[in-house]
């Protein structure tokens, strides 16, 4: 799960990494009061939506009166914001941040993700802030400079300082920046986040430092001891399919190909995307059902994965363990005939109750195709597909 920048800054806030005075704003009468409320002279409005890039977009804007705050806001409100995150499509702007405007000396960049070789957080740092990190990675990697955390201790004092000086911190500068580290280090590791990011982290004129923008993605397993977080999900920035998904309890992701895949068990659904690109085809989403898939959550998967109209063919790889083949094989049927299938379905399964699973699909008289292997099954949908 992502959140907004204006809700990261709140949580960075929270653990006293310096952020510029802010508020949120979801129309141009908020904008202004909450301009009003800040005092100028200055103001940046920013567009909030769940991609970066935002400035490069046009949605990150600089306003030097409370009128220019509000013409801003209503153009950004409503707009499509194209960034290099975003699709082609954008995303609509729905609300903004109007908040100071900083004094920018020098833009830094902080990021930790989870390093899951090494089994611990890893924090980045580099001098090339502002600017797309990922250009930063391929081109001049000698300019990311990281530092491992030993989940027990949490991220020592040394360790930051050292990696502010790596980046050129300016000495003045150091401990501030060191501490605003270890704030977004307890920020990550208190949310069970995934990524956490400050891009740009700022020296100002005066030599303070702040976090001028905040990323942060949140594990979903561990969102169920997280209300809080849970509370700040924005349902508008999320896909259509992927919020159907999760309603139904199923983990979903839309892919950019044209085959559909219904698989249970996560491992599973990743060989079984591999194998189809073997073959050359190009899956549609990845769908994992779950150990306990009943009739109805085929049902909703099935609806799901035939609502992309990119869906050509359908291949449904499952073994069955706990889950018994005939009760998949019920809902398959079920499913073929409440969503009326129109693309070819390909069907391979395996294991508890194979055979009487595998008797009730033929009897049905669908037009359902049979696989005994993985490679057949994926060979004969790449060729269905085409
Ligand atoms: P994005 O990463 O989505 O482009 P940022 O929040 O990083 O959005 O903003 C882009 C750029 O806009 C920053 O690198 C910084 O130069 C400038 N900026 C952002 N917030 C402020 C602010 N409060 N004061 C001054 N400049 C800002
Ligand atoms: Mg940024």
């Amino acid at each position: 799960m992502k959140i907004h920048e204006y809700q990261g800054k709140a949580l960075l806030r929270e653990r006293g990494v310096p952020v510029p005075r802010g508020e949120a704003a979801y129309t141009v009468d908020e904008a202004e009061h909450a301009a009003r409320e800040l005092g100028g002279p200055v103001w940046v409005v920013k567009a909030q939506i769940h991609a970066g890039g935002r400035g490069k977009g046009g949605g990150v804007k600089l306003a030097r009166s409370v009128d220019e705050v509000r013409t801003l806001a209503g153009q950004m409100l409503g707009m499509q914001l194209v960034t290099h995150q975003t699709g082609p499509g954008g995303q609509t702007v729905r609300r903004l941040l109007i908040e100071e405007g900083a004094d920018i000396r020098q833009e830094y960049y902080a990021g930790l993700v989870i390093d899951r070789a090494a089994q611990c957080v890893v924090v980045m740092a580099s001098s090339e802030g502002g600017m797309d990190i990922e250009d930063v990675a391929a081109h001049t990697p000698e300019k990311i400079h990281k530092v491992w955390v030993d989940p027990l201790g949490g991220l020592p004092e040394a360790d930051a300082l050292a990696l502010c000086a790596k980046i050129g911190l300016p000495e003045a500068s150091r401990a501030q920046g060191a501490a605003a580290l270890q704030g977004l280090y307890r920020a990550f590791w208190d949310n069970d986040a995934s990524l956490a990011e400050i891009n740009p982290l700022i020296v100002q004129g005066d030599g303070s430092v702040k976090a001028l923008d905040a990323k942060f993605n949140f594990d979903d397993n561990a969102l169920f001891r997280h209300p809080e977080l849970v509370a700040l999900r924005d349902l508008d920035e999320e896909d259509p399919a992927e919020i159907e998904a999760s309603k139904h309890d199923l983990s979903y992701i839309q892919l950019d190909g044209n085959i559909a895949c219904l698989v249970n068990g996560a491992g599973l659904a990743m060989a079984t995307m591999d194998t189809i690109k073997l073959f050359g085809g190009e899956p549609a989403n990845f769908l994992d059902v779950g150990g306990g898939a009943t009739a109805e959550k085929v049902t909703a998967a099935f609806k799901i994965m035939l609502h992309n109209p990119q869906v050509k063919a359908i291949l449904v790889n499952i073994f069955g363990g706990i889950m018994r083949c005939d009760v998949i094989a019920e809902g398959l049927i079920a499913a073929s005939r409440a969503v009326a299938l129109n693309v070819p379905l390909v069907v391979r399964m395996k294991g508890t109750n194979e055979d009487l699973g595998k008797r009730m699909l033929a009897d049905s008289g669908l037009p359902i195709i049979s696989a005994e292997t993985l490679a057949e099954a994926a060979q004969k949908v790449v060729t269905a597909a085409a």
